[in-house]
């Protein structure tokens, strides 16, 4: 039941909700999503679904106030990461305090924010906003941001453009006006195989693959030395990584197939299909050939993983503006993770990262938030709400 005049406390009740859903990214977040849908309609807010092909998960868009024009978005995925093979204390699916801390899987990242998001809709429906506030929870963040972008096509196609995005990521309740993009692949090296002794009858994967790693490791020495060293990220430049690698059967075989995992963190101005551009380029005029006059069999194919531009920083966007408003705060960082924000802002949606708990604490055994950030959350979303009540637009 949602209430006229929620307190922190209210928000921790609807955590504790909210976290008891196992809303791990490979399971159905629709429980949640009705759950939510739910409390809104008994107040009378009427809200939008979008699915995936499959019809197992759901992003939840609603909009409280005027709907004939674009407000607030606060944003927040409903997906957790995994808990497989963790350690915990206690049921990561049952919220337990601890000494201030709420423990729980999504605790931080980031039930917090969407529970005290959502648990103040029934006030911001009675404060008869000047400026709307919506909500948009989505599905499958954990996973490439790859759920939102329905939610955000169904928004840009049918309804007013918003005028900022609070992506509620947990940043220790501290404006984060941009982050990294993240472009990678799985590349195979497929070779031909044989005895080992007899290497001129095969084409060996691994040492294909391991020109290739080296080419890449080289791009990222040029990457670091490019970029703008007051630029506000951490590392600076872009950077470069692969962090698997498979391939052969025995010591004694040349291997058919070396598999491995690369990519990019890319800062702004850098586009992460350009810079993986040039290490296909590389493969087609140095690699390719000779596999190919072994054996038309052989070659290099590429599968794409991840891919999510960064998130430009503009600290005189509406979004920037509003945040160092109502916060009295004065400056903005930037992080290496990727977020939601980018999706939006490549819609034309201005935003910014906001919200409760550590990213620290994030992905980790005995996740939590502190309840003094769930407190923290409920203030400011007070303000906002404050806010949106007698204001019409950003200045
Ligand atoms: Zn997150």
């Amino acid at each position: 039941m949602l209430k006229s005049n929620p307190t922190a406390t209210d928000c921790i009740s609807m955590l504790e909700k909210l976290v008891a859903f196992d809303t791990t990214s490979r399971n159905s977040n629709l429980e949640l999503i009705e759950f939510i849908r739910d409390e809104l309609a008994a107040i009378g807010v009427e809200s939008r679904l979008t699915f995936n092909d499959e019809k197992t998960k759901a992003n939840l868009w609603a909009t409280i106030g005027p709907s004939d024009k674009g407000g607030i978005v606060l944003s927040g995925h409903t997906d957790v990461v995994p808990v497989d093979g963790q350690d915990w204390s206690s049921d990561p699916f049952k919220l337990t305090e601890r000494g201030g801390q709420l423990f729980g899987r999504g605790t931080c990242d980031m039930k917090g924010f969407v529970a005290c998001a959502f648990t103040q809709a029934k006030k911001m429906l009675e404060a008869d906003l000047k400026t709307p506030i919506h909500f948009a929870f989505s599905y499958d963040e954990e996973v490439g941001c790859t759920g939102v972008e329905g939610l955000i096509e169904d928004m840009s196609a049918n309804l007013p453009e918003p005028l900022a995005v609070i992506v509620g990521e947990p940043t220790s309740m501290q404006i984060v006006g941009g982050h990294k993009g993240g472009h990678s692949y799985i590349t195979t090296v497929h070779g031909i195989d044989g005895h080992s002794s007899a290497p001129q009858l095969g084409a060996n994967a691994i040492f294909y693959a391991a020109r290739i790693l080296n080419f890449i490791e080289e791009l990222s020495k040029r990457l670091k030395s490019t970029a703008d060293p007051n630029n506000g990220f951490l590392p600076h430049y872009t950077t470069v990584d692969c962090g698997l690698i498979n391939g052969g059967t025995a010591g004694n075989i040349i291997p058919a197939e070396c598999e491995f995992a690369w990519g990019f963190r890319n800062i702004p101005g850098e586009d992460g299909r350009e810079l993986a551009q040039e290490v296909f380029d590389f493969i087609e005029k140095n690699i390719e050939p000779e596999l190919k006059a072994i054996s038309p069999k052989a070659g290099v194919t590429h599968a794409l993983r991840h891919d999510l531009s960064p998130m430009t920083p503009d600290e005189t966007s509406p979004a920037e503006t509003l945040l160092r408003h109502l916060t009295g705060l004065n400056q903005s960082g930037r992080v290496a993770y990727g977020t939601e924000g980018a999706r939006f802002q490549a819609a034309g949606i201005p935003g910014v990262i906001f919200g409760p708990g550590s990213i620290l604490q994030a992905h980790l055994p005995d996740e939590y938030i502190d309840i003094s950030q769930m407190e923290e959350c409920h203030d400011f979303l007070d303000k906002l709400v404050n806010w949106a009540k007698t204001n019409e637009s950003i200045s």
